[in-house]
């Protein structure tokens, strides 16, 4: 990786790990998932407000773990706020393939100017270890879009 691209990687996951946006729960929420990574230790709790029209009205999270987790999640929640469940299932798809080079990859055009945004997930590629932190809230928001109590601990 670039020398900028890693210290833009470590800026923001320092930030959003500090200063965790979005952490909260949402009272009327319609949809909400537990999810945990054994291997970290990280444990978080995400909801979601989904309209008729499957939009994601709101999405917050709540937990305790590292700092990547919580950054990744901070950062979810911002991405895919006011995004269709189609759109959210996309970047899920998106960010699990450039984590874990597993699955297919999806064309980024269609995320516009957040496409830099979810890029600086990539980052945790370089700490394999760091893998399911970083993918932890993504898959517990796949969870509980498909109303799923537990998001699978298989990253
Ligand atoms: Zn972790």
């Amino acid at each position: 990786m670039l020398d900028e691209l890693r210290e833009l990687y470590q800026e923001v996951i320092l930030d959003h790990g500090k200063n965790p946006r979005n952490f909260r729960d949402v009272e009327d929420a319609t949809s909400q998932a537990h999810g945990s990574n054994p291997l970290c230790g990280d444990q978080l709790v995400v909801y979601v407000k989904v309209g008729d029209d499957d939009i994601i009205q709101d999405v917050s999270f709540v937990g305790k773990g590292c700092a990547i987790s919580m950054a990744s999640a901070s950062m979810m929640t911002e991405l895919v706020r006011g995004k269709t469940i189609d759109g959210a299932n996309h970047m899920f798809d998106h960010v699990h393939h450039m984590c874990t080079g597993e699955g297919e990859d999806v064309d980024v055009t269609e995320f516009g100017e957040d496409a830099d945004r979810i890029g600086v997930l990539s980052g945790v590629r370089e700490f394999p270890v760091r893998v399911k932190c970083a993918t932890l809230a993504w898959h517990t928001l796949k969870a509980a879009m498909e109303g799923k109590e537990e998001a699978s601990s298989e990253a």
